[in-house]
Order: C-alpha cells, then sequence, then structure tokens
C-alpha cells in the first residue's frame, strides 16, 4: 500500500493544537494564581491568607514603604497605633509601629511595620498552631527581652547598627501557654521534650516571615532568646 500523502488540513490543525496548548496551561495557571493570593506574587498582601511562596517576597517589599505596610495590616483587621516618628541619626525612627492585640508581655514596645507584620504572620501560622499540636494548649502569652535598643550589633564601639537601633527587631525570650506551662528559650531548647520540639518548631515558622532568625543554634549569645529582625542588608540567616 502507499503511504497517504499528509494533508495540509490535518497539519494545520496539529498546529494550531499546538500553539493553544501553552495558552490554555498559562490561563489555566493564572487563574489558579487569581485563587491562591499567597503563592501570587502580584496579589496584594492579607495576613490572613494562608503562608505562600510569595508571601516572604511580599514582606520583604513593605520594608521599603511603611504607607504600604501599614494598609497590610489594616486589609488584615490588625489592630494597631502609629506612633509619632522620633530619635535622630543611626537611631531615627521614622516606623513606631505599636500591635494594638498582641500578646505580648511585659508590654507590647513600637516597632517597624514589618516587623509588627512578621510578628503578626508568626503568630497565627506558627505560634499558635505549634502549640496547639506540640503542647496542646493554647498560647497566652510571649515574654520579649525588648525591641529597641540604640546601639551596635553586640554592644561594641563600633561596627554595623544593630536593627534594634530603629526598632527593626525584637529578641523572644518565653511562651507562656493557657494552661499556665512556661517554655523558656534558656531553660528549654537543649531539652528532649515536647518544649524543645515546640521552640524548634516556632524558630522554624519565625524563618517563613522574618529577614533574620538567631536563636541558641548560632551563638552563646543568643543562648537565652531568639533575635528576629526585617533586616534588608542580608536576608535570609535562619539558625
Ligand atoms: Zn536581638
Amino acid at each position: 500500500m502507499p503511504r497517504k500523502k499528509p494533508n495540509p488540513h490535518h497539519r494545520a490543525a496539529r498546529l494550531a493544537l499546538a500553539a493553544l496548548i501553552p495558552l490554555v496551561l498559562a490561563i489555566a495557571g493564572w487563574q489558579w494564581l487569581q485563587n491562591h493570593p499567597e503563592h501570587n506574587p502580584w496579589a496584594p498582601l492579607d495576613l490572613d491568607d494562608p503562608p505562600g511562596w510569595a508571601t516572604r517576597a511580599k514582606l520583604a517589599r513593605l520594608k521599603a514603604d511603611v504607607s504600604e505596610c501599614r494598609a497590610v495590616l489594616e486589609r488584615s483587621d490588625v489592630a494597631f497605633t502609629a506612633l509619632a516618628p522620633t530619635g535622630e541619626g543611626p537611631c531615627a525612627r521614622p516606623d513606631r509601629t505599636r500591635l494594638g492585640d498582641y500578646p505580648l508581655a511585659p508590654d507590647t514596645p513600637p516597632v517597624t511595620c514589618p516587623v509588627a507584620a512578621a510578628l503578626e504572620i508568626w503568630r497565627r501560622d506558627s505560634v499558635s498552631p505549634a502549640a496547639r499540636r506540640i503542647m496542646g494548649s493554647e498560647l497566652k502569652r510571649i515574654e520579649h527581652l525588648g525591641a529597641f535598643s540604640c546601639r551596635r550589633m553586640y554592644g561594641g564601639s563600633d561596627g554595623p547598627w544593630s536593627e534594634h537601633a530603629t526598632a527593626n527587631a525584637i529578641d523572644i525570650a518565653a511562651f507562656v501557654l493557657a494552661d499556665g506551662r512556661r517554655i523558656s528559650v534558656l531553660k528549654d531548647w537543649n531539652g528532649a521534650g515536647p518544649e524543645a520540639r515546640f521552640l524548634r518548631a516556632v524558630r522554624e515558622g519565625a524563618c517563613g516571615s522574618f529577614a533574620t532568625v538567631l536563636s541558641p543554634d548560632y551563638n552563646a549569645a543568643h543562648a537565652d532568646h531568639f533575635h528576629l529582625d526585617q533586616d534588608d542588608r542580608w536576608a535570609g540567616v535562619c539558625r
């Protein structure tokens, strides 16, 4: 039997199909992103969305835009007060944002808005779920050692200024649960029980929203606290 001559109409149809498939995939991908704003780098950040691939990049962009950062808090129904700017030189603080309904103790210090937004994501997506899952209790308080301190890194007389100099950082020492248990970084980090698992889970969780996360694994200066900051000089330290 002689081979059938290719039908030019079939060839055109195959070409049209080959062009159509990527288009259909692109439309499906676009629709999927519309339904998953947490993975969509173009969707405005809403802290009510679950954490996704685009969350950290969107949080990082807020570091350069205080008003957009505060708009994100408003959009996400996060209570906060914008305090007047203060300080000067390396300790000038044009952005002082105080969370209004956050379980920090002994007080709720003003921090930069990007730190406030990251704290909120961390509590919602990491600390509260880990308290339930690992400790079987609700989170009641997060104890901190301070946010603002006009100093250079490690209190030196030279070298780079600390993120604490602008309250773009906060040091977290312990977590108190609704059943009264207190989990402290100093006492419980090296244990084998659920407290140590909880502390590791929330350390890892902090890396999803903060630029820098330093724990006792980093060095002895962090044996009693987690240092969390939104540094934009180098991002991605998680240890
Ligand atoms: Zn610190």
